[in-house]
């Protein structure tokens, strides 16, 4: 029978996201009810490499639950992506006897939880902590459901402004080359259009769509433009509707302020809920696997399909918008 794990690092990495701090917390209590050891890895990778790795008690995690970032801070460490790299992290965890480790991350994150797993024979469990909500086997990233509310809040206090002057506002959300985030916070702020980077943009169309919003008595409209959209940026697509209609309009971008805030109670619940679940897998022998949460249950699935397979826009909410925002 494999070895139980004994003593268990985490580490967030690549963007951070509100969410995860609930996350390590969860990590590190049921780690610690458990009876397990546990470290953590500052910096993500960065820190695995420089042996930046430091016990943690229940209260290295107290009152976190409700701040946005990462108390464990994170890094883009690109010098990982080398073999030679990654050896010296292995080693560092063989230093401190760390034998479980839990990624919390994006995609890529995923790709270095990957090679580890396969290189070090380390056990690993990756959660999944991103924005966008773009990572395949679960239904929510840690940080996407904070990110929504934080952009749908924004957009609507530029309705108010756009509302009082008669303006068209292109407003910029992020999410990389997924338009999940613009979509949902575009949804519920009630915005007329969301330009999403898997559905080609027809410039003709919207500035038709905003030219008859006027006819039909709109006096002001909203288009949300995920960062990743093929037509370009908010800037480029304002000035393309601009030379189409005449319409003046202004462009706001969202931008980092996204990933901040405090968690909503819908990202603590998960969060916590992951963090426990990746301690326990971990225990129950589980390893080269990310935990997820589909249709309102825990389940895990190959880290290497997270890495590797983007999760498709929702069809349903496509259409939602299509209907609502006529
Ligand atoms: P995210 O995890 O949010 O998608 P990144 O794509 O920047 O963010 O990835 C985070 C980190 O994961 C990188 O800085 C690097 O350290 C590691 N990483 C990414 N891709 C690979 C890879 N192919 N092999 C090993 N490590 C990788």
């Amino acid at each position: 029978m494999a070895k139980k794990v004994k003593r268990i690092g985490v580490l967030t990495s690549g963007g951070d996201s509100s969410g995860m701090n609930p996350c390590i917390r969860a990590v590190v209590r049921t780690a610690i009810y458990h009876g397990l050891e546990v470290y953590g890895i500052r910096h993500g990778y960065q820190g695995l490499i420089d042996d930046d790795i430091k016990k943690m008690n229940t209260r290295s995690v107290s009152n976190i639950i409700s701040r946005g970032g990462t108390i464990l801070k994170t890094a883009r460490c690109l010098e990982f992506k080398k073999k030679s790299v990654r050896k010296r992290g292995i080693a560092n965890l063989e230093k401190h006897k760390i034998d479980g480790l839990v990624v919390i991350g994006g995609d890529g994150s995923f790709r270095g939880a990957e090679a580890l797993y396969e290189e070090g024979g380390i056990k690993i469990i990756g959660l999944p902590g991103t924005i966008d909500n773009d990572i395949a086997g679960t239904d929510f990233t840690i940080g996407y459901d904070t990110a929504m509310n934080v952009a749908m809040e924004a957009i609507d206090k530029i309705r108010d402004t756009a509302a009082s002057h008669d303006r068209i506002f292109f407003v910029e959300a992020m999410g990389r080359n997924a338009g999940a985030l613009a979509l949902s916070a575009g949804i519920s702020a009630g915005a007329e259009e969301v330009l999403v980077p898997e559905v080609p943009t027809d410039i003709d169309a919207l500035a038709k769509k905003l030219e008859n919003g006027i006819k039909k008595g709109k006096t002001s409209s909203i288009v949300v433009v995920a960062e990743g959209d093929d037509a370009g940026n908010a800037f480029v697509v304002a000035k393309k509707v601009e030379e189409k209609t005449g319409l003046k309009s202004r462009v706001s971008v969202l931008g980092n302020m996204q990933r901040g805030g405090s968690p909503t109670a819908f990202e603590r619940m998960l969060a916590s809920r992951l963090g426990l679940a990746a301690v326990e897998g971990l225990l129950a022998g589980r390893s080269g696997v990310m935990a997820g949460l589909v249709a309102g249950k825990i389940k895990f699935s190959k880290i290497k399909k997270s890495s590797t397979a983007k999760k498709k826009i929702s069809k349903e909410l496509l259409n939602l918008d299509k209907i609502l925002s006529i």
